[in-house]
Order: structure tokens, then C-alpha cells, then sequence
């Protein structure tokens, strides 16, 4: 066991924007140094400087494509180097995708693999040796509550973030007795520049705000509701939580 008031290292994946932006501020927030792993140089950059303005420890991790396990590597060795071990993961970097199922192609189909599936995987297995050694780690997934209750044209998105439970809840068998959680938030329908961009593609139907009386709690979801499931179960008190489904929809998934 490490020492509690040692600051903890949080890995964030796409925490350059949307839920991942969040999930970083929320987890800086809460104590602990976040590595903010991103494709996006320039959007990981500028959340690691508004985490320092605000007087939070932080690093940008930029140019990684999650899909590269070289560069995966690469990135957790320096974290490793310039931050301490990473004892906390979020995999929340994701690639949605809208194709006919008998329209997507090989491409297509492994692209969206690769990201949503491939990329937690190596990220599991980079950051995982560091926390057998200290006897304690919380991963978090970002899932898909597509994957809760599938999603027409989203054949590929949907079948890999369904991956991603399987991920969750293998892992957290094999894992938890090392002192490890591991657990998924699916979220529904949250307001991020992924789906303003199905809005204006004319994929959901009318405008994001038209979902609101579609929605039990009758509003759209915010980046930080997702943050606020995620810190809770990286906190020291969730430690009885694992292999776990947390939906964050307002009801729209139960
Ligand atoms: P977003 O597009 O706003 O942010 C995604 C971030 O991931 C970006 O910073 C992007 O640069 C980064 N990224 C993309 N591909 C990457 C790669 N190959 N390697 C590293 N970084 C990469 O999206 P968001 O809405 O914040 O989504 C975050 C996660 O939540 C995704 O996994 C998404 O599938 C999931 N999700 C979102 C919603 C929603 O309603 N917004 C619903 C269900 C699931």
C-alpha cells in the first residue's frame, strides 16, 4: 500500500476534451497529479496550463494515438520518469463512428477497434506492473451506455465499447486481489463536442436540447456528472467496488 497522502498519479486519456477535460479537472481537483494523454497536443496542453493556473499539478502527454502500444509505452515511461507511477487510469479517448452496418468497411471497423478497444488495453497493461507494486490501483473505463442498449448505425462504436465492459469486469476478477478495482461508466447523452457533432450531422433525431424530455431526469447530461462517477470510484472509499457497470444517463439506460 502506498502512502495515502503521497499525491496520487491519474492517467486520463483524451483529457484534452469533453468528458476527459472533466474527468482531469475534477480528479486535479481532488489532489492528485494528472497526466492529461492525448492525440491532441495543442488541447492537452491547454488543460494542463488551466490546471496549473489554478494551481493544480498537471502534465500534458501529447501526439499519443492510444491505437499505438509504442507510443503508449512510451508515454507511461515518462509519466513514470516525471511524475511518480501511475496508480489511477481513465480510458475515456473514444472514436464514435455512423455507418449503414453493411456499409463499414474493414477500415472503418478496426480503426474504431483500435481506439475504443485496442487502446485501454495497452494502456491496462503499461500501467498495471505499477500498480501490482504498490498493492493499489482504480481503473476507469468510459463506455458507452450504447453498449447498454445498442445503437443503430453504430454497429462498430457500439461493438467495441460492449468490449470495453468485457474488459471491466475480466480484469477486475483477475486484478482484484492485488488491490486493484477496476470499473465502467457508460455514459448517455452527455453535451461534449462528440455529440454537437452528431447534432450536426442530423443524427439524433433534432437538436441535443430536444432530448431533454426524452430524458427521465429531464436534462442533458454534463461533462462533470461523468466526472463525478469517475472520482468517486478512484476515491480510497470505493475500494469494495469493482468489475462494475455505473450508468450515468439520467435514466435514460436503466
Ligand atoms: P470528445 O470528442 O469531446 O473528446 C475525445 C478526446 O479523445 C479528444 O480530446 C480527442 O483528441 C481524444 N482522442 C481521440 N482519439 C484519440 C486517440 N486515438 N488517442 C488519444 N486521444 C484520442 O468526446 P467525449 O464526448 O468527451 O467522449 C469521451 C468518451 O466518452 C469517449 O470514449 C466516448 O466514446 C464516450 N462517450 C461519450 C458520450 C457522450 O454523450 N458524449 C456518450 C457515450 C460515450
Amino acid at each position: 500500500m502506498t502512502d495515502q497522502h503521497e499525491p496520487r498519479v491519474a492517467v486520463v486519456t483524451g483529457g484534452g476534451s469533453g468528458i476527459g477535460r472533466a474527468i482531469a479537472r475534477r480528479l486535479a481537483a481532488d489532489g492528485l497529479t494528472v497526466a492529461i494523454v492525448d492525440l491532441n497536443a495543442a488541447a492537452a496542453e491547454a488543460v494542463a496550463e488551466e490546471l496549473h493556473a489554478e494551481g493544480h499539478a498537471a502534465a500534458a502527454f501529447g501526439d499519443v494515438d492510444v491505437s499505438d502500444r509504442a507510443l503508449v509505452n512510451a508515454a507511461i515511461e515518462r509519466v513514470r520518469t516525471e511524475l511518480g507511477p501511475p496508480l489511477v487510469l481513465v480510458n475515456n479517448a473514444g472514436l464514435q463512428g455512423f455507418d449503414k452496418f453493411l456499409s463499414i468497411t474493414d477500415e472503418t471497423w478496426d480503426r474504431i477497434m483500435a481506439i475504443n478497444l485496442n487502446g485501454p488495453f495497452y494502456l491496462c497493461q503499461a500501467v498495471l506492473p505499477d500498480m501490482i507494486e504498490a498493492g493499489w490501483g482504480r481503473i476507469v473505463n468510459i463506455s458507452s451506455s450504447s453498449a447498454q442498449g445498442g445503437q443503430p448505425f453504430m454497429t462498430h462504436y457500439v461493438s467495441s465499447k460492449a468490449g470495453l465492459i468485457g474488459l471491466t469486469k475480466a480484469l477486475a476478477l483477475e486484478f482484484g486481489p492485488k488491490g486493484i478495482t477496476v470499473n465502467t461508466i457508460p455514459p448517455g447523452f452527455i453535451d461534449t463536442p462528440m455529440l454537437r457533432d452528431s447534432e450536426s450531422k442530423g443524427l439524433l433525431g433534432g437538436k441535443v436540447e430536444d432530448h431533454e424530455t426524452r430524458t427521465p431526469v429531464r436534462r442533458i447530461g454534463t461533462p462533470d456528472d461523468i466526472a463525478n462517477a469517475c472520482s468517486f470510484l478512484v476515491d480510497e472509499r470505493s475500494g469494495y467496488i469493482t468489475g462494475q457497470v455505473i450508468g450515468v444517463n439520467g435514466g435514460r439506460n436503466t
